[in-house]
């Protein structure tokens, strides 16, 4: 899979995939992440990205032509598989169930916003749909769109190294099941401080791990994300 990001900031982005299992699947060629400067597709002298709102508002706002042009000169002819998400604090709230549906896409186009936010013709007539991180204002879409590429990498065929892994993780319908939380997890000692790992995880009864794990899987949901057994 491709992700673009179209930002003001590229810089931003030598940190956040530059580490662990991201840099892994793109090392290993299972993903590519092409960062994209705004200003590349300004024509002015001081390379514009921001103008003023129209009705006298404070702020200023990135302006709509240098998007559309930088996206259609990304993709000339834009396909079905190609997909563009405006990162938005009024957008859709990124879930689980989100992310696989774009981890299914052949590229994915993260418009990062800055200032006031972003002209809206581009969430309008350029963008497949705006997604939010959370019911928070941040300063910019590039930690929102960092967050979207690190959740989606994870979900793509042989990133994580072992198929069956994300399976297993919290919210996702397979592995314990049914949305919830991953179970907890111990690892050596067995005992610290007096505080001992479940004798059953000791053990080598697959089946009674299995039934454990669903077991405190199913008792963490109901004291932490009650929301998510409803
Ligand atoms: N005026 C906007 C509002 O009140 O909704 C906030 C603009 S914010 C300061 C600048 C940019 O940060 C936005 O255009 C968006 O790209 C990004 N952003 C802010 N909060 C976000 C969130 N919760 N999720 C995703 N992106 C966010």
């Amino acid at each position: 899979m491709i992700f673009h990001v179209l930002t003001i900031f590229p810089e931003f982005f030598e940190g956040p995939f530059a580490h662990g299992v991201v840099k892994r699947g793109k090392d290993a060629g299972l993903l590519d992440i092409r960062i994209h400067n705004l200003r590349d597709w300004t024509h002015d002298r001081h390379r514009t990205v921001d103008d003023r709102p129209f009705g006298g508002e404070e702020g200023m706002v990135l302006k709509c032509e240098p998007i559309f042009s930088a996206v259609e000169s990304i993709w000339p002819e834009r396909h079905a598989g190609q997909k563009v998400a405006l990162l938005s604090a009024q957008g859709r709230l990124f879930d689980q169930s989100i992310a696989n549906r774009l981890a299914s896409s052949a590229e994915l186009l993260l418009i990062c916003g800055r200032y006031e936010g972003v002209d809206e013709r581009v969430a309008e007539h350029l963008a497949d749909e705006e997604i939010s991180i959370g019911n928070y204002v941040l300063s910019g879409g590039e930690l929102a769109a960092a967050v979207v590429v690190d959740t989606v990498a994870r979900l793509l065929p042989g990133v994580l190294g072992n198929e069956a892994s994300s399976a297993f993780e919290s919210f996702q319908e397979t592995g314990h099941g049914e949305g919830l939380l991953d179970c907890p997890h111990w690892t050596r000692p067995a005992e610290f401080r007096g505080w001992k790992a479940p004798e059953v995880l000791l053990g080598g009864n697959h089946e009674e791990i299995r039934k454990f794990r669903k077991k405190i899987a199913r008792e963490k949901t109901e004291r932490l994300r009650p929301d998510l057994l409803r």
